[in-house]
């Protein structure tokens, strides 16, 4: 009798810490080691919205990051003033915007291929809305974004430079799946096609890069003109789970990519 209590404490005991263990325990995702533990340790430094954001819904979150990663490497790598591109990366194939049949303020203009299909959905729809819109600048080579930078240096000074063009290798314009429209200057936020644009790019999988106000996070000051494309499961991450912020998610996918899980 006194062996059996002992047998069916203990069993009590065991059954009782396996079903403590069990939430924290669970692989969220078969796709990734990750426990609902360890997310919260991989997130740990990102800012609170981000965190409430992804623990609300670890699944969905590690559904769309599975589907990120499957994305060729350009879509969401990082490019700011801290990580670069080298001379030679260039996208394997280029095609120009003109021949496309769309608004274009140089006819020289040219983007990734990949990028084609999305950028025409998303001309399609502005059309619909009665809106037509212009593509000022796109694809830009390290050696051209040197001459950029180098005539700003001499005409705004380097400080000033700095916060309004990217250093050679630092542009997202070189990995070819950048678009600025319009105008190029703070009065196209007030333009319908910059709030048409605010509004809905994210649709196409388009994502403003540097929002207002957030200069001391991107690197750079406000400019409601300049639109990376990072695809639609990219949008969907950054609006559903990176409180809208580009920088946000692309930092977290250099974490996620530096973590072991
Ligand atoms: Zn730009």
């Amino acid at each position: 009798m006194k062996y059996l209590t002992a047998a069916l404490l203990l069993f009590i005991i065991m059954a009782g810490s396996c079903e403590e263990k069990e939430p924290t325990e669970t692989v969220l995702h078969p796709d990734f080691s990750l426990t609902l533990s360890a997310l919260s340790d991989l997130i740990e430094d990102q800012p609170v919205p981000v965190k409430n954001a992804i623990l609300a819904r670890p699944e969905y979150f590690l559904e769309l990051i599975s589907e990120a990663l499957k994305l060729p490497d350009y879509t969401l790598v990082l490019v700011d003033k801290k990580h670069g591109l080298l001379p030679g990366d260039k996208p394997e194939h280029l095609v120009s915007i003109f021949d496309y049949g769309l608004k274009v303020s140089r006819r020289d203009l040219q983007v990734r291929a990949s990028v084609v299909p999305d950028l025409l959905a998303m001309n399609e729809a502005a059309r619909q809305a009665g809106l037509e819109l212009v593509h000022s600048s796109a694809y830009r080579s390290y050696e051209y974004q040197a001459e950029v930078y180098q005539r700003n240096v001499e005409t705004l000074g380097k400080e000033q430079a700095d916060r309004e063009s990217a250093q050679p290798g630092k542009s997202q314009h070189q990995l070819g799946s950048v678009i600025d429209f319009g105008s190029i200057t703070d009065a196209f936020a007030d333009t319908p096609e910059g709030m048409w644009l605010a509004e809905h790019a994210w649709e196409f999988g388009f994502s403003l890069s540097y929002p207002d106000g957030y200069e001391d996070v991107t690197g750079y000051r406000y400019e409601p003109w300049h639109f990376r494309y990072i695809s639609r499961v990219g949008t969907r991450l950054e609006r559903d789970f990176f409180n809208g912020i580009q920088q946000y998610l692309l930092e977290f996918m250099v974490l996620y990519r530096t973590s072991n899980y």
